[in-house]
Parts: C-alpha cells; sequence; structure tokens
C-alpha cells in the first residue's frame, strides 16, 4: 500500500473525522502563556471552528489519528469493511502539526479521535501519548479533546484525564438494541462504564471549599458524548430521554446531535436518506431547554406529534402551544420558571425582566425592549397595559405567530 505523505494524511484524517460532531471547547479552565509561559491557550474565542458545506461546525485541527479499524460499525465510513482511503499519523506528526498550526494562529487546540487499531489499550495509550507529549515535552497549554476508546484500561482512560480538558465517548445509537445490532463489536455497557470512570475522575478533582491541596485536574471541561439521530428509527422524544438520563447519570456536559449521513457502500440494514438538519437543530433546541430552561424531556415531548419534535416551531414553541391553560403569565409577578416558559423570551430576558420589576411594573413596550420580537410573547403574557384576550386560546394562534417573514434588515 502507498505510503501517504503529511499534506494527503491530513487530508484524509481530516475529513474521516468530520463525522464526529462532540467537539467544544467550552467549559474547561482558564489558562494561557502570558509572560511567555509555554505556548497555547483556552481563552479567549476557544477553538477556531470551520463549518463545513452540510452546516456542521468543525475545529480546524480536528483529526483521527488513523482511519483504519479494526470494528465494523455500520453507520461508519471508517468501519473496516470500508473502501475508503486510509491513512496513519504517527504520534509526533500530530505533536508537530497541532504545534505549527497552533503557532500560525490556524486553531486554538486538538481534537484528536481514532479508528480502533491492534486493540483499545493500545490504540488509547498511542491518543494519550499526542497529549503526554504536547502537555510535558512543549508544555502546551492549548485545548486538548481526546475521544476515549471505552474498551481501553481503565489506567489509561485515568492518563488522558490528567492531559486532557475534555474527553467523550460516543454513545453512538439512542437505543442500546440498535448499537448491537449495527455496532456489534461495541458493548454499551463498557462506553457506560467508561463514561463513569469520567464523572467520578472529574468530581474528584474538584476541590473541596477550604481543601489547602489541590487534586490533580482531569478532564476540567468534562465529558461529552455524541448521538447519531435517523439511524435507528428513535424519535425525537427516546432521543431526548436518552440525553436526560446521560445527563443525570454521568454528569455530561453537552450531549451533540449528529444528523445520520448516508456513507458509499452502506449496509442495507441504514436508511437511504439522511433525516432533514432541522431535526438535529430542532434537538439541539430541546437540550438547550432541559440544560438552561428547567424543561424536562417528557415536557419537551409534550409538544410532539408521534414522538417527533415539530420542525415548523421552536420546541418551546410547540410546547406553550400545547399547554395553553398554562398562560397568559403575568410579567410583573411570574416566577422566573414560569417566564422561563414563554416563547421568546430567554434566560438573559427573564432575569432583566425580574430583576427590572422589583422597582416598577413592566408595559408590554418594557418587554419588547428586551426581546427581539415581542409578536412571539403578546400571545403568552399579561402587562400593565396588556392583556392578550382571547389570542391566547385563538385556533389559528399557531400559524400567527409563525406566519411572519423575515424582513431583509436595513443597514441604515
Ligand atoms: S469503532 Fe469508531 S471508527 Fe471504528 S468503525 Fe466503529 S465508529 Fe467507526
Amino acid at each position: 500500500m502507498a505510503r501517504l505523505d503529511l499534506r494527503r494524511k491530513l487530508s484524509v484524517l481530516a475529513d474521516a473525522a468530520k463525522y464526529d460532531a462532540s467537539c467544544s471547547s467550552s467549559g474547561t479552565s482558564k489558562r494561557n502563556s502570558v509572560g511567555g509561559k509555554g505556548i497555547g491557550s483556552t481563552e479567549g474565542m476557544g477553538i477556531c471552528h470551520a463549518y463545513t458545506p452540510d452546516g456542521r461546525c468543525i475545529s480546524l485541527l480536528k483529526i483521527l489519528l488513523t482511519n483504519f479499524c479494526i470494528y465494523d460499525c455500520a453507520y461508519c465510513i471508517n468501519r473496516v469493511s470500508s473502501n475508503v482511503e486510509r491513512g496513519r499519523f504517527d504520534v509526533d506528526e500530530v505533536v508537530d502539526l497541532t504545534l505549527n498550526f497552533y503557532k500560525r494562529n490556524y486553531i486554538e487546540g486538538l481534537f484528536l479521535s481514532s479508528g480502533i487499531i491492534r486493540s483499545g489499550d493500545y490504540t488509547m495509550e498511542q491518543l494519550v501519548l499526542v497529549a503526554k507529549t504536547l502537555r510535558e515535552v512543549h508544555d502546551f497549554r492549548g485545548y486538548i479533546h481526546l475521544k476515549l476508546i471505552p474498551e481501553a484500561d481503565p489506567k489509561l482512560v485515568e492518563m488522558a484525564g490528567l492531559y486532557a480538558d475534555r474527553l467523550s465517548a460516543n454513545i453512538e445509537l439512542p437505543r442500546d438494541e440498535a448499537l448491537a445490532r449495527l455496532a456489534p463489536q461495541k458493548d454499551v455497557g463498557v462506553i457506560k462504564k467508561a463514561m463513569s470512570q469520567v464523572r467520578l475522575g472529574v468530581e474528584a478533582a474538584k476541590p473541596a471549599k477550604r481543601e489547602k491541596i489541590k487534586p490533580p485536574k482531569f478532564a476540567p471541561g468534562g465529558q461529552s458524548t455524541q448521538l447519531i439521530i435517523g439511524a435507528d428509527g428513535a424519535p425525537d422524544t427516546e432521543i431526548l430521554d436518552r440525553s436526560a438520563s446521560l445527563y443525570g447519570g454521568y454528569g455530561l456536559r453537552r450531549v451533540y446531535y449528529s444528523a445520520f449521513s448516508p456513507i458509499p457502500d452502506s449496509s442495507s440494514i441504514l436508511p437511504l436518506s439522511k433525516p432533514p438538519l432541522m431535526r438535529e437543530h430542532r434537538l439541539y433546541q430541546a437540550d438547550w431547554l432541559m440544560r438552561f430552561y428547567g424543561f424536562s424531556a417528557p415536557e419537551i415531548g409534550e409538544g410532539a406529534s408521534n414522538g417527533m419534535l415539530d420542525l415548523a416551531v421552536d420546541p418551546k414553541l410547540a410546547w406553550a402551544l400545547n399547554k395553553r391553560e398554562q398562560f397568559p403569565v403575568d410579567v410583573n409577578r411570574a416566577p422566573r420558571e414560569m417566564l422561563l416558559r414563554v416563547p421568546g423570551l430567554g434566560v438573559k430576558a427573564v432575569d432583566r425582566i425580574v430583576s427590572v420589576r422589583r422597582y416598577r411594573t413592566l408595559r408590554l413596550e418594557d418587554v419588547g425592549r428586551l426581546t427581539r420580537s415581542v409578536a412571539k410573547i403578546r400571545p403568552f403574557i399579561t402587562a400593565l397595559d396588556w392583556t392578550p384576550g382571547g389570542l391566547t386560546d385563538a385556533a389559528d394562534l399557531k400559524a400567527r405567530v409563525t406566519s411572519r417573514t423575515p424582513e431583509q434588515l436595513s443597514l441604515f
């Protein structure tokens, strides 16, 4: 087999990594190289991101160590039976690329994953070695996200946590039964065990309040995972239930949703077409509601139809349209939790309302100043000078709040 030059490897292994959505530089601890110490920083903009034509957000140095893999996961382009060009970096090549790209200001960090070569232990060792070399030999202080190989020895997971800002093991499919069918060499129990180890490591690394000796750092950016949408027939409500249990059970920072992309020569057990990208977007919105707006997964499901989120409206509006009896909400008296449920009111606007109403009674125009569009909010609130009357229960309310065509903003 012909050896690839570095440029070609980079092209192959960056392309192979784009299917993994579980990258983000958020949530880690602050480090920098101010004063000439070390190289890199996790501050400012975080890692650079680029957007692929299909809308996925990727970091500029988001690569696989190799796209060779001994596993045969039906949904993966890198599976052993896939007929794709293969490449493999060695550890020093990844280290050099990271440092050189960093120095050229192309990237703010590294997202490194890998196909499984030889064994889980060997692959994880190689990933850890990249991070260890960057940190210990080059004093690299930028962001590092390492993919966990769940089958690897727990000692390697422990080492990964010492060097990486964030770790992620992908659950991949919302249904365990589907994972067993489509990825026969993977074991959801083993993946969950690795996630539990990371959770315990992260918790143990949090210093107790009065403790003077800080415990060693362990994945300060926590852990994340990815769920592939549309490959196994799981409806949105099931996906959200799964996410809720992952957040609760493993303390995840993020669940990423990746719309299934049909791959060349794919298995006949997979769907032929990809789900609409809007489905991925609605799931992210619903996920946001669970993490920041106090919604539970079953509550979001109340706005769904046959388990699927409405693609035409955002999940908060869908919920409100289905729960009209809870509205209108008095912006001058309602508890914060209920204000957070008003379509069109974000966390910042709600906090501002709660703060301002201590001093004066709010009118509709006051609320309008805090939001992008008061038209969406009006049917769901009352204010000093406003009550929606029958609007809240209007049969055509959904059409009314969604029919506005976007207007091009004037530059002047
Ligand atoms: S183990 Fe990972 S890289 Fe290998 S086939 Fe499965 S999903 Fe793809």
